[in-house]
């Protein structure tokens, strides 16, 4: 019997939207499963990219929600990035924050002294998603970047899931700041290293594993730093996602956070030749071959976990028609 995943790691950072909750609701099963890991024994610890909204207020909302946090248990990007800040500037240096009440009083957190106009000379310019962002902040922003502010924003999602739909997110208003100045911003938030950084510092990690619902930010942020991942399908991305992470592939897969309390999946064989459960994955002259799957939702999971492993290493091996062979995963 192999041994738990849980039983590997002191500490679970969680991303939010898509593993925890569903804006307004928790996901199914991870009030429990983030219950039964803490009876384990594993730190639960939530890290999100969002910088709009406090620390606190994201507590509260997880506690609400069945899932009881405090607020040392949320690592944001408004404090990884003024984190970021109070470590280059010196105590009581001015910053031009383009963002939320919340994220100037992260930057009053360190010492610094949040501004809202260039003529205040700024040493450096903090930027983050603001719901009510007023388009002259931005010109703001670019006059103190382009005469010599150093510029640090909380993250560039460009996208921002609403249950109406999309909407554009942090990284458009950066990028309309970027348009108009020579240089790019230090990032605080996935997939950049500064957030993941400062979730294992604030959490004094040895052993941590991120579980997040996208590649593009929650596992190659983890990879960034060289953490250990679980990838989720209660989210945004999908299984063509998972095939297609060669680049930043998860460490572990699971339905839901629900797999940190189970076995960790084997593999077996060769890079041409992979197998876990009763799945088998091979690459012949003929082209890649998926055999062996089952039909419950744990058993497709083995079979993308070994079709996975082949298609990273072998990226020709990547087929639409296997993969809607696995018809219990999205
Ligand atoms: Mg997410």
């Amino acid at each position: 019997m192999s041994p738990l995943l849980a039983d590997r790691h002191d500490v679970a950072l969680f991303d939010l939207d898509g593993v925890v909750y569903l804006g307004p609701r928790a996901v199914p099963g991870a009030p429990e499963g983030i219950a039964a890991l803490r009876a384990h024994g594993v730190r639960a610890a939530f890290v999100t990219n969002n910088a709009a909204r406090s620390p606190q207020h994201v507590a509260d909302h997880l506690s609400e929600l069945g899932i009881p946090a405090e607020f040392d248990d949320v690592i944001a990007s408004s404090q990884a990035g003024a984190h970021l800040l109070s470590a280059r500037l010196p105590a009581g240096a001015k910053v031009l924050v383009v963002g939320t009440d919340a994220l100037a009083a992260e930057v009053r957190q360190v010492g610094l002294e949040p501004v809202s106009s260039y003529t205040d000379g700024p040493a450096a310019v903090i930027q983050g998603y603001h719901p009510q962002l007023r388009w002259p902040m931005l010109d703001e922003a670019a006059y103190a970047i382009q005469r010599g502010a150093w510029w640090v924003a909380t993250n560039t999602d460009s996208t921002r899931p609403t249950d109406l739909g999309l909407v554009p997110g942090a990284g458009t208003a950066v990028a309309a700041v970027r348009a108009a100045v020579d240089v790019d911003p230090v990032v605080a938030g996935k997939p950049f290293a500064p957030l993941m950084t400062e979730a294992v510092r604030r959490t004094a990690a040895q052993r941590p594993i991120f579980v997040g619902d996208r590649i593009d930010t929650d596992i190659a942020g983890a990879a960034t730093v060289g953490m250990d991942s679980l990838f989720v399908f209660t989210g945004a991305h999908g299984k063509a996602d998972v095939v297609a992470a060669a680049a930043t592939p998860p460490t572990h897969l699971g339905w839901d956070l629900g797999a940190l309390l189970d076995p960790v999946r084997d593999l077996a064989g060769t890079d041409r030749d992979r197998r876990c459960g009763t799945a088998r994955a091979t690459l012949t002259a003929a082209g890649p071959e998926l055999t062996g799957i089952g039909d419950t939702r744990a058993e497709q999971l083995d079979a993308l976990w070994a079709y996975a492993n082949l298609c990273w290493h072998h990226p020709d091996a990547i087929s639409t028609e296997l993969l809607d062979r696995l018809d219990q995963l999205p």
